[in-house]
């Protein structure tokens, strides 16, 4: 299988990588440091301790911190407004998918200026970015070595911006950053990352051996530590095991695809606010259940890996039991599986199916091709 494999040049994953002061002072940019975060990660001092290494290092920063969780595209307008005349030559994300993503962006936009809609989909950005960090504080999106960086449009549609242009210069992978995530976010986030790596191993269209490899890797780490993430969050190798698994997994989706999962967890986020990970989880199982009929090998070489000692059963019996175990784990990491849980019925799923029929790429991505009956048809199971 041909591939063309795109990542950033630089990964440092080390305990305390993200205050090294060594690091920060090798960067010697021409001119300010913008850092793009949350004011949840300010409050919690997380992007304080940061911003202070950056401080020690004698560089000069400023900070853009209302980047809120599933990002609209008004705040990329406020972000160059406040970025405007500042002399930026470096731009830093640090926190969840939503500021690196929209680190990603401004990267691109302050140093080559188009208007942001006319970037949406895929190959769509033109000109150079300014030279771009990514430090992730979720395990998560894997935003940190993808290509991909997603707002809400003005049409309220996830609209992604897919462009090799997006991928950072330089990763670093600090899982101390990650030990106050709180349970939910723990598993919402960690089930996103399980997500990736099981849709890039059941790419319909780009997957490869180097995608496969990771995706495996990916999907092992994650599953074998999501709980005690969850349930023992102060476990630091759980969360240096869940940070790869999903920095990993973020390799293997952007060299090979996600998929309908993606798809039909997008108008849940854009039109009713779930948090990503949380509505990847909601739609997980039934989305795998129904591409179980033509990709159930693949489901079963999943779980040959994550469970050996099922080894002997026949590869339908295997993918079965793969499913059954993620439809245990869901519920016990304490995610709902109900549309209901979020106050979403019958008269919304008609949106649910439009707004995911607007995902035409990823659903061309599939595994097994997916109709609008079929999206229907999940979304009433969860009912
Ligand atoms: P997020 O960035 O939206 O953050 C969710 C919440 O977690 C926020 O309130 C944040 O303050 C909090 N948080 C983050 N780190 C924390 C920490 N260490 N301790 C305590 N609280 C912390 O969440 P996310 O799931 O990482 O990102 C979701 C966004 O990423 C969505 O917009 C999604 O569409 C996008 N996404 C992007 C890609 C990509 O490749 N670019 C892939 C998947 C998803």
């Amino acid at each position: 299988m041909d591939f063309d494999y795109k990542t950033p040049s630089r990964i440092i994953s080390r305990k305390g990588c993200s205050t090294d002061l060594d690091f920060f002072g090798s960067l010697q940019p021409s001119g300010k440091i913008l850092l793009v975060t949350d004011a949840s990660l300010v409050k919690l001092g997380i992007a304080t301790k940061v911003m202070e290494a950056i401080v020690e290092a004698g560089l000069d920063i400023i900070v853009f911190d209302q980047v809120e969780p599933e990002p609209k595209v008004s705040v990329v307008r406020k972000a160059l407004d406040f970025a405007k005349g500042e002399s930026i030559s470096t731009v830093i994300g640090l926190g969840g998918g939503s500021p690196m993503d929209i680190a990603k962006i401004l990267a691109l936009l302050l140093q080559s200026p188009q208007e942001i809609s006319a970037l949406y989909g895929v190959g769509n950005c033109q000109g150079d970015r300014l030279p771009l960090i990514l430090i992730p504080t979720t395990a998560g999106t894997g935003s940190e070595v993808t290509h991909v960086a997603v707002v809400t449009g003005d049409d309220g549609e996830k609209s992604p911006i897919v462009d090799a242009t997006l991928i950072c210069d330089t990763v670093l992978l600090d899982a101390e950053l990650t030990i106050g995530l709180p349970p939910r976010i723990t598993a919402a986030t960690g089930i996103d990352a399980m997500v990736h790596a099981m849709e890039a191993f059941t790419s319909g269209v780009r997957k490869n051996i180097v995608s496969d490899q990771l995706a495996i890797r990916a999907f092992q780490l994650l599953y074998h530590n999501i709980e005690e993430a969850v349930h023992n969050g102060s476990n630091l190798k759980a969360r240096e095991a869940m940070l790869l698994g999903s920095m990993m997994a973020g390799l293997a989706f952007a060299n090979a695809t996600v998929g309908a999962v993606h798809a039909l967890s997008y108008p849940l986020g854009a039109r009713y606010h779930l948090p990503h990970g949380e509505s990847n989880a909601l739609v997980m199982v039934p989305v795998m259940q129904f591409n179980s009929k033509k990709a159930f090998p693949l489901y079963a070489a999943l779980c040959k890996i994550v469970h050996p000692e099922q080894n002997e059963s026949p590869e339908r019996a295997l993918s079965n039991y793969l499913l059954d175990q993620i439809a245990k784990l869901i519920p016990a990491l304490g995610l709902p599986t109900q549309l209901s849980a979020y106050g979403i019925g019958r008269e919304d799923l008609e949106e649910l199916v439009m707004g995911t029929l607007h995902q035409a790429r990823l659903l061309t991505y599939n595994y097994t091709p997916m109709e609008k009956a079929d999206i229907q048809a999940v979304f009433e199971s969860l009912l």
